[in-house]
């Protein structure tokens, strides 16, 4: 069933649905093993018994996040049945610390289904990240695109449907697909490298395309699935902000020197260039003043 107007209250209504990602994808719980109490269970393997405390067991979750101590997290598994494009799935399948069984298109006719883009939603090449977007392609020029990417997926299709008349091999066949074409796969992993698999294409530099997928396996169903686990993720890892030693010192400076010393100590470390009358900041200071802006603190190499 697919997720459309019922309102998803716990895991067992997550079981029963796919939930619906981009325009024809989707994502759907299968089975899953363990719960938070499973991993408190095999910590206190570790830590002793004597925390038996819904509250404590809290505390335990957290600390283990806090801390790093990741086996425990490893005593949960979930399966998922994923329907996802082809340029998706090729970022996926990167996360080698899964197992995974892929539809075959050797074996079976390839999805006839493409991803197609709203003519809202063609997006610009960004220019401070060579991997990145910013904003949209204004609605004329999208309209346009969105028509021309019809016509080349149905003309992909048309001459796919053309080999397999002419008893072409189906692994054959498939070579020209686009890469817009869905795919589909089983895909099982432990609670520990979904979350890591998470932080990673949960950031706004991951593609948005993956970021959809990870929203939802997050916030529909690992929330649902371990509500303690995944608080203390978004507290501890997700939502929280990461310091260098360099951005610690520069950070510190900031409180204790005046401007110039802490703008001349950045120069120093290659963080500034002077171009004309401003300061020219590399990639990394740009992340640092993103940190910042997080922070609420005012970025210092701005006049
Ligand atoms: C924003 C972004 C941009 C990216 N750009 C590129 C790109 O341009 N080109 C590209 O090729 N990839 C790119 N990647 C993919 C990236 O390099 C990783 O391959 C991918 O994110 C999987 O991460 P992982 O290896 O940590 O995860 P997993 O494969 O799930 O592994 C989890 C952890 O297990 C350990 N592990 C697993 N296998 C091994 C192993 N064989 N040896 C040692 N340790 C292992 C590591 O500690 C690893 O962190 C990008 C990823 C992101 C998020």
């Amino acid at each position: 069933m697919k997720m459309t107007d019922k309102k998803l209250n716990n895991l067992e209504d997550v079981l029963t649905h796919s939930l619906t990602v981009l325009d024809d994808g989707f994502v759907r719980l299968v089975d899953f093993m363990g719960d938070d109490s499973s991993i408190v269970q095999a910590a206190r393997v570790s830590y002793g018994e004597g925390t038996k405390k819904v509250s404590e067991d809290r505390d335990l979750i957290r600390y283990l996040m806090r801390h790093r101590h990741t086996t425990p997290f490893e005593m949960c598994e979930i399966k998922l049945h994923v329907r996802v494009p082809m340029d998706c799935w090729r970022q996926w399948i990167r996360h080698r610390t899964a197992s995974v069984n892929e539809y075959s298109t050797r074996y079976s006719i390839a999805i006839d289904a493409a991803q197609k883009t709203d003519p809202q939603k063609w997006r610009i090449q960004s220019k401070s990240n060579k991997q990145g977007s910013d904003d949209f392609l204004n609605n004329e020029d999208g309209e346009f695109l969105s028509k021309r990417e019809k016509e080349i997926q149905e003309k992909c299709r048309e001459i796919y449907d053309e080999r397999l008349n002419y008893s072409v091999a189906r692994e054959q066949a498939r070579k020209d697909l686009p890469l817009s074409t869905y795919t589909e796969a089983y895909w099982k992993i432990d609670l520990h490298n979904l979350l890591h698999f998470l932080e990673l294409r949960l950031d706004e530099k991951a593609q948005y395309e993956i970021r959809q997928y990870a929203n939802v396996i997050g916030n529909e169903i690992v929330s649902r699935w371990v509500p303690i686990t995944w608080e203390a993720f978004k507290e501890y890892r997700l939502n929280a902000v990461h310091l260098s030693e360099t951005e610690i010192k520069i950070l510190s400076m900031m409180y204790t020197n005046d401007i110039n010393s802490v703008v001349g100590f950045m120069k120093e470390c290659g963080w500034l260039e002077e171009a004309g009358e401003i300061l020219k900041p590399k990639g990394e200071t740009r992340e640092f003043g993103e940190k910042l802006i997080r922070l609420g603190i005012p970025i210092p190499w701005k006049k």
